[in-house]
């Protein structure tokens, strides 16, 4: 396969946007432990008064929900890695076109560009 047609990308972009995926694993990496605890942080003998409890179950709720967005940040992070291993990273793996470098930078896991990722359909 030729390299300079998988990819719309420099060499240059390309370890720009692979520094940000790493600064960006390390972050979420950090935060993790942190919000393990805080998913486990209220158990139901929990001594607190009614109101403070329903907050910190609402607390709860809103962690688990942080969580499993940073799992999944985590392992599309890690993927654009991979994919930059082989070369394909930065196409959309729907309609195959290299996305923008913008698109990128803001959100360098993106899998999809934004005219796919706004059509309706299958996920
Ligand atoms: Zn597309």
């Amino acid at each position: 396969m030729n390299q300079s047609e998988s990819t719309a990308l420099s060499v240059e972009e390309l370890s720009e946007l692979e520094q940000l995926i790493r600064q960006r694993i390390q972050e979420l990496e950090e935060q993790l432990p942190y919000l393990n605890e805080e998913t486990q942080a209220v158990s139901p003998s929990c001594s607190l008064g009614r109101l403070t409890r329903m907050e910190a179950l609402n607390d709860k709720g809103v962690n688990e929900h942080i969580l499993g967005e940073t799992k999944r940040n985590l392992e599309r992070l890690r993927n654009a890695l991979s994919r930059m291993d082989g070369g394909t990273y930065g196409n959309c793996i729907r309609c195959g076109k290299p996305m923008p470098i913008g698109r990128l930078r803001l959100v360098p896991q993106a899998l999809i560009c934004v005219p796919c990722s706004e059509k309706p359909g299958r996920r």
